[in-house]
C-alpha cells in the first residue's frame, strides 16, 4: 500500500509573515499521521519554515544540476540541504514554460538532488494544445522516459502528473482522464524500473481544492496531490490533507 502524500507548492508566494500558516499546516500534519504532508516554499523561506514545521518536511521548488560553480542566481542541492530542505520539486511546468526547462534538465536536476540526499517530486504533464490534440498520454510517457532519473525508487522519488492547462485555472480533467493518465504513468514506470514502480507514488496536481480532493484522491493510482493555490493557507490546505487521511 502506498501512503498518500499531500505536498504544497507555494511557488513565488510567502514571506516570514506567512510562517503562521506553515505552523498551522504542520500542526494538521501532526494530527493526520496516516498521510504524509510536505510544503515546498521559496528558497528564502526554507530555513525559517523548517524552524516552525516540526517534523513536517520542507522542500524547495527547483535545484541546479551542478553541485557548485559559476551559475549566477542558481541554487545547489547542498545549499538546500544546509538550509534544511529534505526534498525538491523538479520539472514543474511553470519552469518548463518560463525557464524553457526540458525533460532532460529535469532528469539532470533530479539526479543532482538525489546525489545530495534530497527526495524528489518529478513533474510531468501536457499543455492545453497537446491535450486538445489527444496527445496527453504520449506526452506524459515521453516526459517520464526522458526525465526519470537512474535508480529511481520509492524511497526518494515521487512522480506528479500535472496537466499544464489545469494549473491555477480551476479546471481539472475528468476523473476518468486522471485515471487513464495515472495508469499509463504507472505502466511506463513499470517498464523502466520493474517492481519498484509499484511503490512509487504518483500525485495529481492542478486546481486541487477542498471541494474536489476527496474524489480525485479516490482515483486508482492517485497517491496524493501536489497543491498550489490551495496550499497557501491552512484553512484551504488542511481539508485536502484530511481528505487524504
Ligand atoms: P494549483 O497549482 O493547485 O494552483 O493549480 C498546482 C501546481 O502547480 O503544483
Amino acid at each position: 500500500m502506498r501512503r498518500k502524500l499531500v505536498a504544497g507548492n507555494w511557488k513565488m508566494h510567502g514571506l516570514r509573515a506567512q510562517l503562521g500558516e506553515v505552523e498551522a499546516i504542520a500542526a494538521a500534519a501532526a494530527a493526520n499521521r496516516q498521510v504524509d504532508v510536505a510544503l515546498c516554499v521559496p528558497f528564502t523561506l526554507i530555513a525559517a519554515a523548517v524552524a516552525v514545521a516540526g517534523d513536517m518536511p520542507i522542500g524547495a521548488q527547483d535545484v541546479h544540476e551542478a553541485d557548485q560553480g559559476a551559475h549566477t542566481g542558481n541554487i545547489s542541492a547542498a545549499m538546500l540541504r544546509e538550509a534544511g530542505a529534505t526534498l525538491t520539486i523538479v520539472g514543474h511546468s511553470e519552469r518548463r514554460a518560463d525557464q524553457h526547462e526540458t525533460s532532460h534538465d529535469a532528469w539532470a536536476k533530479a539526479a543532482a538532488a538525489h546525489r545530495r540526499g534530497l527526495r524528489v517530486i518529478l513533474c510531468c504533464g501536457e499543455t492545453e494544445a497537446e491535450h486538445n490534440a489527444g496527445r496527453a498520454e504520449r506526452i506524459v510517457q515521453s516526459q517520464i522516459e526522458k526525465s526519470l532519473p537512474d535508480g529511481a525508487s520509492p524511497d526518494w522519488l515521487t512522480l506528479a502528473y500535472e496537466p499544464r492547462w489545469a494549473i491555477g485555472t480551476g479546471r481539472t480533467p475528468s476523473l476518468d482522464q486522471i485515471e487513464a493518465i495515472h495508469a499509463i504513468a504507472r505502466a511506463k514506470l513499470r517498464m523502466m524500473v520493474g517492481d519498484a514502480a509499484d511503490g512509487i507514488r504518483i500525485l495529481y496536481g492542478g486546481s486541487v481544492t477542498a471541494a474536489n480532493a476527496e474524489a480525485i484522491l479516490a482515483v486508482d493510482n492517485v497517491d496524493g496531490a501536489l497543491v498550489g493555490g490551495a496550499s497557501l493557507t491552512a484553512d484551504k490546505f488542511v481539508p485536502i490533507v484530511e481528505a487524504a487521511a
